[in-house]
C-alpha cells in the first residue's frame, strides 16, 4: 500500500483566462482522478467558476483543493471580480489585469515555497515559476494551451524567417521544415517581431523558459498531431506528452459540461429543447471563444451571410462594449425566431453540450484550440476565422493537415483579441456556411475526415490509447524523480 510520503503533490496554475484555464484545470482534476494530490491556485472569482466540479470530485474521494489567492484590484484600479481577461470589455481594463497577475507572482511564489509541491504545472504566462522549481529542486511542467502544430510553425518562422524574403505582404510563402506544404502570408503569420515593447519581451522570457522546463503537457493526441509532436520533441527539443482531449479522459457528465467554464447565459434546457426539433446535422453553431467580440459592421455582415445561406444556426454572440446595439438586419431577430431558423446566445453557451448534439452538422471556429479539439471530437467539419495569438497556424492545421475546414477568407492577423478589425463580407460567408452545411462531395468528405478523428479521439483517453499511457508514465516518471531514483 502507498504511504503519505509516497504521495505525489503537484500544483496546478492556470492562467486567468477562460480558454488557459478551462483545460488546465480539467488536466488538474484528471491527474488527481489518478491518485495524485493536486492544488489548484487561483483568484476567488475564477475560482468559483470551477467549484463545484472540484467539490464533486472530492466527494468522489479524490485528493483536489483550491488555494485561493486575493487579487489586488484596489493596487491595480479593477472592480471587485474582474480576474479574467474574458471580464474584460476595454484595453485598459486588460492592461490593468496583466498589472494584477504581475502583482500576484510574490503571493504565488509564497504559496509554492510553503506548500512545497513535488512538481509544478504552470501556464507559459508564468515563466518565472522555472526559478522558483529549480529553488525547490523540482519539475516544472509547462502546460501549452494550443496546438503542436502552432508552436511548430511559429518556431518555422522565427528560424527560417520565409516572410523576409516575399515582396508583398499578400504574396505566400511556404513554412521550411514542416511535414505539410504550408503556405501563408505575411499579414497572417504571428509576426511579434514587428513590434519591440515589453510584450515581446515578455514573450521572448517565456520561450526562454519553456525550453528550461522538466518538459510540456499537451491537450493534443498522438493520433492527431504525430508528425509535429515528433517536431516538437526533437527539433524544438523538449520532452512532451499529448494528454488529450482532457475533459474526454475526465469523462465529464452533463451537469459539469453545462458549468464548464462560467455559468451559461441560456439555460440548459431551453437550447437542447431547440436542437431536440431539429434534424440531425442541420444546425450550424457557431463561437468565437471566450474572447473575441467584433464590430456592429461584422455583426451585420455575418448575419446577412446566415440569413441568405439559408440553413439553420445557433450563434453565440459577442459584442463589444459601448457599441450601439444595432447590428442586426431589420427584423433579422424575431424572423429567425418566428421560422425557428435561428438560436441566439448573447452571452456564455453551454458549448461542449451544444456541440454534442446530433442536431448541430457544422462549426463556424475563431480557431482556438480548445474549440477545435472540442469540435473534431463531434465530427464536426468547420469554417474557419481566425483572428490572434496562434489561431491563423490553427487554421492552416484545420485546413490543410486535417483537412476537416475551410477558411472563410479572414486575411490578416491581430496582436489582440480587442483590435480584430477585419470585416468579412457577408458573401463570404454565406459561400462558406452553404459549402460546409451542404452535401457536395467537399462536405462529405471533412464530415467522414472529422468522423475519423472524433473516433481517434475517444480510444486515445481509453485504456490501451496513446494519451491514457502517456498521462500513467508522466505520473510514475514524477514519483521516481520525487524519489530520486
Ligand atoms: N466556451 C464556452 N462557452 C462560450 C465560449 C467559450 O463553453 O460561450 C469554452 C469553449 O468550449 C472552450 C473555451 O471556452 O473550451 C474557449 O477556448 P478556446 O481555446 O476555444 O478559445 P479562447 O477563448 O481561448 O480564444
Amino acid at each position: 500500500m502507498e504511504s503519505v510520503g509516497d504521495q505525489l503533490n503537484i500544483i496546478f496554475l492556470p492562467f486567468l483566462a477562460s480558454g488557459h484555464m478551462i483545460p488546465m484545470v480539467e488536466a488538474a482534476r484528471l491527474f488527481a482522478a489518478h491518485g495524485v494530490t493536486v492544488t489548484i491556485v487561483t483568484t476567488p472569482y475564477n475560482a468559483l467558476l470551477f467549484q463545484k466540479s472540484i467539490d464533486h470530485d472530492r466527494n468522489s474521494g479524490h485528493n483536489i483543493s483550491i488555494h485561493v489567492v486575493q487579487f489586488p484590484h484596489a493596487e491595480v484600479g479593477l472592480p471587485v471580480g474582474i480576474e479574467n481577461l474574458n471580464k474584460c470589455p476595454s484595453h485598459d481594463m486588460v492592461s490593468k489585469l496583466y498589472s494584477g497577475i504581475h502583482m500576484l507572482q510574490q503571493p504565488f511564489e509564497q504559496i509554492l515555497f510553503n506548500l512545497k509541491p513535488d512538481c509544478i504545472v504552470s501556464d507559459m504566462f508564468y515563466p518565472w515559476t522555472v526559478q522558483v522549481a529549480t529553488q525547490l529542486g523540482i519539475p516544472r511542467l509547462l502546460f501549452h494551451v494550443s496546438s503542436y502544430f502552432a508552436i511548430c510553425a511559429e518556431h518555422s518562422v522565427e528560424k527560417h524567417r520565409p516572410h523576409q524574403s516575399v515582396e508583398s505582404d499578400i504574396q505566400t510563402f511556404v513554412l521550411p521544415g514542416l511535414a505539410h506544404n504550408i503556405e501563408m502570408t505575411k499579414l497572417q503569420i504571428m509576426d511579434n517581431e514587428r513590434f519591440q515593447d515589453r510584450y515581446t519581451e515578455f514573450l521572448r522570457v517565456i520561450k526562454e523558459a519553456e525550453l528550461k522546463s522538466y518538459g510540456t503537457i499537451f491537450n493534443s493526441f498522438n493520433g492527431l498531431e504525430h508528425d509535429y509532436e515528433e517536431y516538437y520533441k526533437t527539433v524544438i527539443g523538449v520532452r512532451a506528452w499529448s494528454i488529450g482531449p482532457i475533459w474526454l479522459a475526465l469523462n465529464v457528465d452533463a451537469a459539469d459540461k453545462a458549468e464548464r467554464g462560467n455559468t451559461s447565459i441560456v439555460q440548459e434546457h431551453e437550447c437542447m429543447t431547440w436542437l431536440n426539433s431539429k434534424e440531425p446535422n442541420s444546425v450550424l453553431y457557431i463561437s468565437f471563444g471566450s474572447l473575441t467580440k467584433f464590430s456592429s459592421a461584422q455583426l451585420l455582415e455575418i448575419a446577412v451571410g446566415l440569413e441568405a445561406s439559408g440553413h439553420q444556426f445557433m450563434w453565440v454572440v459577442r459584442q463589444r462594449e459601448n457599441d450601439e446595439n444595432q447590428w442586426l438586419p431589420e427584423g433579422f431577430e424575431k424572423r429567425m425566431s418566428d421560422s425557428e431558423k435561428g438560436f441566439i446566445i448573447k452571452g456564455w453557451a453551454p458549448q461542449l453540450l451544444i456541440m454534442g448534439h446530433p442536431a448541430i452538422g457544422g462549426l463556424v471556429t475563431h480557431c482556438g484550440w480548445n474549440s477545435i479539439l472540442e469540435g473534431l471530437n463531434a465530427g464536426l467539419p468547420m469554417i474557419t476565422w481566425p483572428g490572434f495569438a496562434e489561431q491563423f497556424y490553427q487554421e492552416k492545421l484545420v485546413t490543410d493537415v486535417l483537412k476537416i475546414g475551410v477558411p472563410v477568407g479572414v486575411t490578416a492577423w491581430c496582436r489582440s483579441f480587442d483590435e480584430v478589425t477585419e470585416v468579412v463580407k457577408r458573401e463570404k460567408v454565406e459561400k462558406a456556411v452553404a459549402l460546409v452545411m451542404g452535401s457536395g462531395p467537399e462536405a462529405m468528405k471533412m464530415r467522414k475526415q472529422a468522423r475519423e478523428l472524433s473516433a481517434a479521439a475517444k480510444k486515445t483517453v481509453e485504456s490501451g490509447g496513446s494519451s491514457k499511457a502517456n498521462l500513467i508514465s508522466l505520473i510514475n516518471e514524477l514519483k521516481t524523480v520525487k524519489h530520486g531514483s
